[in-house]
């Protein structure tokens, strides 16, 4: 048994003050109490701030080797589809070895932004050529093994691509992804999809299907609660009330959204309608969930003209918004507990240093929008996942 003692706690609460959290053996948050003088403390956290693990919902672990290397041009006039071909070549060079070396650096860089869970979107499961690897789970063992070694916590979305477009005929290929969105409800596992990222995709799947990729999703029922949208950049008024029936999560990704220049999503829709939002560092190109966040809400200033648009209700500033986003949201459409520190929830926590240059002047009143607007994954001073404090 372990029981911290930072200055600050955030619980649902908000922000509260010189409380001990006591954590079990297996991991869970078992007790949230005042400090008195007798308290057990066997980690006194002097100067900081504990808040709940970030949760990056969608990645694509393998394209962070493309950090940095996609901005020359590539072909007459740039866009996501030229960048594709570029991140379809670093698909084609990996076996499980390269994976899980690539993948390895890449969670201990997300441990030390603050992240503490990742939805590992894997869809590379077979040789360059498509042929199976002898062991056919190889690529998402060598990815869970990374995770494992890193210490954070993955959540793996096996992927299927029934198509690479849709000039094809469509039967066998629906009928495939009907049996995928019947069993996710049978079992209650999550439904990530991609869709609505770019212009051009929508179109095809009008042309070749009679509607937008949401609404056929809708068509073969694979929206619901543990469903999650990543993108919908482009949904449409339709779209949005679509997912709001449905219950399902959208996940924005803004810095990768940003990167290929997807467009920025109708965020002052999506939340009137009360989608949950969630975020993914998505292509990995940036791993720090404060700066994630921050461009979810400048993005959105952006597109309606006016500030403070990410926010729970008019009374509101966005910091516990974007927190909400980054954290249970996050994991509620990872089919996980947790996101919140609270008794009975995974002591999933980051330690904010608040004797960073960057934090100076913060109030108790106004902690996460000086964190939001004002730092970066530099304030990250320890990250702990299911209980065990990780080295960064
Ligand atoms: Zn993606």
């Amino acid at each position: 048994m372990r029981s911290l003692a930072p200055d600050y706690i955030y619980t649902p609460v908000g922000l509260e003050a010189n409380m001990v959290v006591a954590i079990s053996d297996d991991g869970y948050i078992s007790e949230i109490a005042p400090r008195t003088p007798d308290s057990p403390v066997t980690d006194p956290l002097p100067g900081v701030a504990l808040l709940p693990g970030f949760v990056n919902t969608h990645s694509h672990v393998f394209q962070r080797a493309l950090r940095g290397h996609t901005h020359r041009p590539l072909s007459q006039q740039d866009t996501f589809w030229t960048w594709r071909r570029a991140m379809y070549a670093e698909a084609n060079r990996l076996d499980p070895d390269l994976l899980y070396t690539n993948a390895l650096s890449a969670y201990r860089e997300m441990l030390a932004a603050g992240y503490t869970t990742v939805g590992e979107f894997h869809y590379v499961h077979h040789q360059p050529g498509g042929r199976p690897y002898a062991n056919p789970n190889a690529m998402s063992e060598a990815i869970l093994q990374a995770g494992r070694e890193a210490g954070i916590r993955v959540v793996l979305l096996m992927t299927a691509y029934a198509r690479s477009g849709f000039d094809r005929p469509p039967e066998e290929e629906q009928r495939r992804f009907c049996a995928i969105a019947q069993y996710s409800r049978a079992h209650r596992l999550p439904l990530h999809v991609h869709a609505d990222e770019q212009v051009a995709e929508i179109e095809q799947t009008r042309a070749a299907c009679g509607c937008t990729p949401i609404e056929l999703l809708e068509r073969y029922d694979a929206l619901h609660e543990l469903t999650t949208i990543v993108h919908a950049t482009h949904a449409s008024a339709a779209e949005i009330e679509l997912l709001a029936r449905s219950g399902s999560t959208i996940c924005l990704c803004p810095t990768t959204e940003g990167d290929l220049g997807d467009g920025i999503a109708p965020y002052a829709e999506l939340l009137a309608a009360d989608i949950p939002l969630a975020i993914g560092a998505d292509s990995n190109t940036r791993l720090d969930p404060i700066e994630e966040l921050r461009w979810a809400e400048y993005s959105a200033r952006m597109r309606y003209q006016r500030r403070r648009v990410l926010v729970a209700d008019e009374q509101t500033s966005p910091g516990p918004q974007l927190l909400a986003m980054g954290t249970k949201n996050g994991a509620r459409a990872l089919g996980l507990a947790g996101g919140e520190i609270a008794v009975g929830q995974p002591a999933d926590f980051v330690a904010l240093n608040l004797n960073h240059l960057s934090l100076a002047g913060w109030t108790s009143e106004d902690l996460l929008d000086v964190l939001f607007f004002g730092t970066s994954a530099d304030v990250i001073a320890g990250t702990w996942v299911q209980g065990r404090s990780i080295a960064l």
